[in-house]
C-alpha cells in the first residue's frame, strides 16, 4: 500500500521553484536538536555549546546600558562589512593564532554559517568541484549541495587531513580536467572527526594546494577550545594570500548572538561584502554592539577558560565511558578540544541500522552517513558523539546505553525492533 501525504498550502508552487531550490535538502540539524527537550533521551547528537558558564549578568548589563545610552545608534542600520570596532577586536582574537590582519580584511557575518554560504555563492557554479574532508561538517555539505557543487571528500586520520590522499584527489581531478574551486577544511578539533591537523601537515597541505593552485577555506569555530589552552597556527597565518578564514563567537561566547566572520584577501573580501549586502543589508548592529562592548570591558580570555574547563570534564567522561562500555573492535578518536568524538563500531554493525535500537535505549547519536556527500554510501561503521552539552553523568549514561544498543543489535541478527 502506498501512502500519499495530504496536500499542503504552497505545494502548487513547488514546480516553479529554481533547480537550486530543489538542491536545498532538509537538514539533519533540526532533528539533532529536536530531542534536547526530552528528558528521557540522552542526546549525544546535536553539538550545542554548553552555556552553564555564560557571563549572563555581564551581557545583560552591557545590553541594558547600550539600549539606554546608545539605542538610537545600535538599533539603526550599520555597515555591511560589520562594526569597525568589532572587526578590530576580531583581529585581536585572530592574532592568538598567528594571524596578522587589519580590520578592513574582516567581514562580520550572521554566524560563520553565513560566511560559508557567501564563499560558496561567489565561487561555485552548479557542477563545480569542492574538496573537503571525509567525514565533513553537515552544515557545509548542505551549503555545497544547495549551490549544486560536486563534492569530493578526502580522508582524515588521527593527524587530520591526509596529505597523500589530498595529492591523489587533486591528481585525479586534474586527470579528469577539473580544478577544485577550493578545499574546505576544519583543521582544529574537527566536526565530526574530533581530530586536529598537525603543525607539520599544515605546511604540507598548504604546499599541495599552492602547487595545484587551489584556494583553501579554513573553518575554525573550535580553535580556541583546546582543552590544554594552547593554540595552533591558523592556515591563514601561514599563507594569507591563498586562505579564506572563517571564525565564530558561537562557541567562545554564545551562538545566539549569531556573530561570525570571514577574513579574505582584498578582492575576495570586496565581493563577499557585496554578496552579504544582498542577503542582510548589514549584520545585526545590535548584537555586534553588545559583543563589542562585552569584549572591550570584560576578560573574555578568562571566560573561554571557563568554557574549556567545562568541556574538559565532559571529554574525559565520554572517553572513560567509551572504554568501559563499547565492545572490542570499536575505536574512537581522542579529541584534545572541541565538541566531538568520532566512533568506529565493530565490523558488522551499521550505524544507520543501529538507530532503532538506540531509539529504544533512548540514546541519540548522529550516524556516520550524515557526514558524507549524498550517495557516497560511506560512514556505515561510524557515528558522531557530541560531549559538549550534557552533564558528565548523562554522558556516561548515554554511552552505557549506546553499548547496550550495540550489544542488542548484534544479538538480534539485525531484526528491527520497530517491526515487533
Ligand atoms: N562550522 C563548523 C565546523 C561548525 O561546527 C559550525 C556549527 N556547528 C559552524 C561552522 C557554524 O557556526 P556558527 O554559524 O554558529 O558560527
Amino acid at each position: 500500500m502506498t501512502t500519499t501525504s495530504p496536500p499542503r498550502p504552497g505545494d502548487r508552487h513547488l514546480a516553479r521553484m529554481a533547480r537550486g531550490a530543489e538542491a536545498i535538502r532538509p537538514s539533519e540539524i533540526p532533528t539533532l536538536f529536536a530531542v534536547r527537550g526530552r528528558t528521557d533521551v540522552v542526546s549525544l547528537a546535536g553539538g550545542m555549546p554548553n552555556l552553564d558558564g555564560l557571563p549572563q549578568r555581564e551581557i545583560g548589563e552591557e545590553t541594558a546600558g547600550l539600549v539606554s545610552l546608545g539605542g538610537k545608534v545600535v538599533l539603526q542600520y550599520g555597515s555591511a562589512q560589520g562594526l569597525p570596532t568589532l572587526r578590530e577586536q576580531i583581529c585581536e582574537v585572530m592574532s592568538l593564532e598567528g594571524i596578522t590582519a587589519d580590520r578592513d580584511d574582516v567581514v562580520v557575518t550572521v554566524g560563520s554559517q553565513m560566511a560559508l554560504d557567501l564563499v560558496t555563492r561567489i565561487f561555485c557554479d552548479p557542477g563545480d568541484l569542492v574538496l573537503t574532508e571525509a567525514p565533513s561538517y553537515i552544515g557545509a555539505l548542505g551549503v555545497f549541495s544547495s549551490y549544486r557543487a560536486d563534492v569530493v571528500q578526502v580522508p582524515v586520520d588521527d593527524q587530520g587531513l591526509v596529505p597523500d590522499e589530498l595529492r591523489a584527489a587533486l591528481q585525479a581531478a586534474e586527470r579528469a580536467g577539473r580544478r577544485p574551486k577550493f578545499l574546505y577544511t576544519v583543521p582544529n578539533f574537527h566536526n565530526p572527526a574530533g581530530v586536529t591537523l598537525t603543525v607539520e601537515r599544515r605546511a604540507e597541505v598548504l604546499g599541495i594546494c599552492a602547487a595545484h593552485d587551489v584556494l583553501v577555506v579554513e573553518d575554525n569555530p573550535y580553535g580556541m577550545l583546546a582543552l590544554d589552552g594552547r593554540t595552533f597556527p591558523a592556515l591563514r597565518s601561514l599563507d594569507a594570500e591563498n586562505v579564506i578564514y572563517l571564525g565564530s563567537f558561537s562557541k567562545t561566547i554564545a551562538p545566539g548572538l549569531r556573530i561570525g566572520w570571514v577574513t579574505a584577501p582584498g578582492t575576495v573580501r570586496e565581493k563577499l561584502v557585496q554578496a552579504a549586502e544582498t542577503t542582510t543589508l548589514c549584520p545585526p548592529a545590535f548584537t555586534q554592539a553588545v559583543l563589542s562592548r562585552y569584549l572591550a570591558r570584560h576578560n573574555w580570555r578568562a571566560q573561554i577558560d571557563v568554557y574549556r574547563d567545562s568541556y574538559r570534564v565532559r571529554r574525559d567522561a565520554v572517553l572513560d565511558a567509551l572504554a568501559e562500555h563499547l565492545p572490542a573492535g570499536s575505536r574512537w578518536t581522542r579529541p584534545e578540544g572541541g565538541f566531538f568524538v568520532w566512533v568506529t563500531v565493530p565490523d558488522g554493525v551499521d550505524t544507520d541500522a543501529l538507530m532503532p535500537w538506540a531509539e529504544r535505549h533512548k540514546i541519540a547519536y548522529v550516524p556516520g552517513s550524515a557526514f558524507y556527500a549524498q550517495g557516497s554510501g560511506r560512514g556505515g561503521r561510524h557515528l558522531r558523539l557530541s560531549f559538549s552539552y550534557p552533564t558528565p553523568e548523562r554522558i556516561a549514561e548515554g554511552v552505557r546505553r549506546l553499548g547496550l544498543a550495540i550489544a542488542e543489535f548484534r544479538s538480534h541478527d539485525h531484526h528491527n525492533p520497530r517491526n515487533g
